[in-house]
Parts: C-alpha cells; sequence; structure tokens
C-alpha cells in the first residue's frame, strides 16, 4: 500500500493511494483511491477529512471535491489530506459496502494490510493517515437506507478534553443541528480508531436518500470550510452559523422494524412526537386480511432520522428520535 507522491513534498499533489488487488481481470491489479495533499506555506496541524466511507453518501464527496478546488498552499495552514471518496470501489458501484468484498468499511477499522481490499483501506487510513492528523471529519449522510436532519456529531467522550475539542469542532461545522451521541457499538468504526488516537474527530448526517440536494450539499461545502478555519489549518474568515443541540444519546430513540412489508409513514422529518404516537404503519404484502402493523414512539422528541426505501423489512432502522435541545450559543 503505497501513496502515489511524496507527502512531504511542497505544494500541492493530485494522485492516489495505491492498494494492491490481483483479481481475475487484472493479475497485478491495484484499487486506486484518489487523494490529495496540501502542504501549506506556512505551519500548523494535519486535517485528514474523508467523503465516501460509505458509497452511497453523495454531501462528503461534493464538498471535499469543492475544498481541493479552493486549497491552495497559499491558504493552508499545515497539512490538509483530502480524500473525497474513501470505499472508491463502493463510491463506483453507488453502494454503501464495497462490490468486491461485501464489507463496509466502517466496521472494518483498524483494517488488516493482509486483509481483503476494504481492510486493506482501513488500514492505511488507521496506520498511516490517523497518527498524523489532528483534526479528522469523516461526512457522512444516509445514504440509500436513511434521511437525516442535517447535523454535525460529536461522540460523547470519557477524556473531558478531548470532548470538548471535538464538540466545539462540530459545533464550528454550523449544521443546522449539532448532534451529541454515544455510539451503541463503535467496532470496527473510523470514528472510534480515531477518538481512541486521541484526535479532535466530527462526523456528520447530512440529509440522505441515496442523493445530495443542493442544501446538503451547501451545508457540507460550508461546514468543512468552517471546521478547518476555526481549527486554524483553512486561512478563510470563519463565522459559526445558528445551530440547535440534538441529543441522540438515549438507546429508546432508535427504533427497528419487527415486520415487513409497505411502509406509511405518519411524521416526518423534523416533527415533534409524543411517546406512543404511531410512527407508520406496515402493511404485510401478500396477506391483506391481516391487519396492519404500527410502529410507536419508544419516547417523546424530534424526529431526527427515518427510513427512506418505501419497502422495509425486520430489524430495519426506521426512525430515529432525539432531543431538541434549543439553539446553542456561539462558543
Ligand atoms: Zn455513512
Amino acid at each position: 500500500m503505497t501513496l502515489t507522491f511524496d507527502i512531504d513534498a511542497p505544494g500541492k499533489h493530485y494522485g492516489h493511494i495505491r492498494l494492491p488487488h490481483s483479481a481475475d481481470d487484472s493479475a497485478w491489479g491495484h484499487v486506486m483511491v484518489p487523494i490529495v495533499v496540501v502542504n501549506g506555506t506556512r505551519s500548523g496541524d494535519t486535517a485528514l477529512v474523508i467523503g465516501g466511507n460509505h458509497g452511497d453518501e453523495y454531501e462528503g464527496p461534493i464538498a471535499i471535491r469543492h475544498l481541493i478546488d479552493a486549497a491552495e498552499p497559499e491558504t493552508i495552514l499545515g497539512r490538509l489530506i483530502a480524500i473525497p471518496y474513501l470505499n472508491t470501489p463502493a463510491f463506483m458501484a453507488a453502494t454503501r459496502t464495497s462490490p468486491i468484498d461485501g464489507v463496509n468499511l466502517n466496521r472494518a477499522f483498524p483494517g488488516e494490510a493482509s486483509g481483503t481490499i476494504t481492510r486493506k483501506i482501513a488500514a492505511f487510513v488507521n496506520d498511516h493517515l490517523i497518527p498524523q492528523s489532528d483534526l479528522i471529519i469523516d461526512i457522512h449522510s444516509g445514504g440509500k437506507t436513511l434521511d437525516f436532519l442535517p447535523m454535525a456529531v460529536s461522540h460523547i467522550l470519557d477524556d473531558a478534553e478531548q470532548d470538548h475539542r471535538c464538540a466545539s469542532a462540530a459545533r464550528a461545522f454550523s449544521a443546522p443541528y449539532t448532534a451529541r451521541l454515544r455510539e451503541i457499538d463503535d467496532t470496527g468504526m473510523l470514528d472510534g480508531a480515531a477518538e481512541r488516537a486521541g484526535k479532535t474527530f466530527v462526523t456528520t448526517e447530512l440529509g440522505g436518500g441515496g442523493t445530495a440536494t443542493f442544501q446538503s450539499a451547501e451545508i457540507a461545502i460550508s461546514g468543512l470550510r468552517r471546521a478547518l478555519a476555526f481549527h486554524g489549518i483553512y486561512d478563510w474568515p470563519y463565522a459559526p452559523r445558528p445551530s440547535r443541540a440534538l441529543d441522540l444519546s438515549d438507546p429508546d430513540g432508535f427504533h427497528f422494524a419487527t415486520h415487513g412489508g409497505l411502509l406509511h409513514p405518519k411524521v416526518a422529518l423534523g416533527d415533534t412526537v409524543e411517546h406512543h404516537q404511531p410512527l407508520a404503519h406496515i402493511y404485510d404484502i401478500n396477506d391483506m386480511q391481516t391487519v396492519r402493523k404500527a410502529i410507536h414512539a419508544q419516547r417523546p422528541g424530534l424526529i431526527a432520522a427515518r427510513h427512506v426505501p418505501g419497502l422495509i423489512k425486520p430489524g430495519d432502522c426506521a426512525f430515529v428520535i432525539g432531543t431538541d435541545g434549543g439553539p446553542l450559543d456561539f462558543t
């Protein structure tokens, strides 16, 4: 696994992470992950910005391509490492997981240099890029199966100093919502790998449904610039935007379908709901005499995410309900 250029050379470099992948159609072949590194003319920290960790999420790739066009050695203080579509095979197939090995990159960390291709990508990031980075921003959206209120996210961390750094960076991103959560299980996630290494880590959920909108792309583009400017890596006038606090730390906020069928939503993203309120009805597709099943709110709060496809199956995440914490201060 190698970079196609010298990462320490001054200037702006367009190239690839080259990962060996010997396949039926390419005996001595490689998977090439596009990467741009900008070494600033002024000293400073290193930022690693990642899109396309999941291949069916588009705000990150758009924002990072936009940033790559704008970032020059004169405007970067320190180093910018920009990877618009980290799981390149998945991005090219427009799928969440890799079409080559079926692995979800965000469940493959810390990776394995001798593993399948997705584990190699994770290992390169884990072993070579995370250690040299100070600020890591991994831009996600809901993909083809979820849609989210646009939010920047920091995790609730045991180390108070690191927790504050991450929360401040998420606030600086200034998405319409700034969420706090504790992962149910961060095994294999880039998030946990970055946080356990002590880094300032921000992730996002900026929409979904398998496409970007004009609004979600703008939130990603401006948010990424703001977070970099706040950290002092990008010479750009930092001005936070209004954002509302969103608490997603309650496990009861996550609603998983117990039946499959035709999904009839009864609430919309951003609605405030009561405890036990019906969120959706599910119709059995074949048995039209069976009474429809309902998904009821397990707690009151704000609809922060919803299932997208018109069909749902048992185990699918149907809704996420959080707590609207009101307007955030500019800190
Ligand atoms: Zn994702």
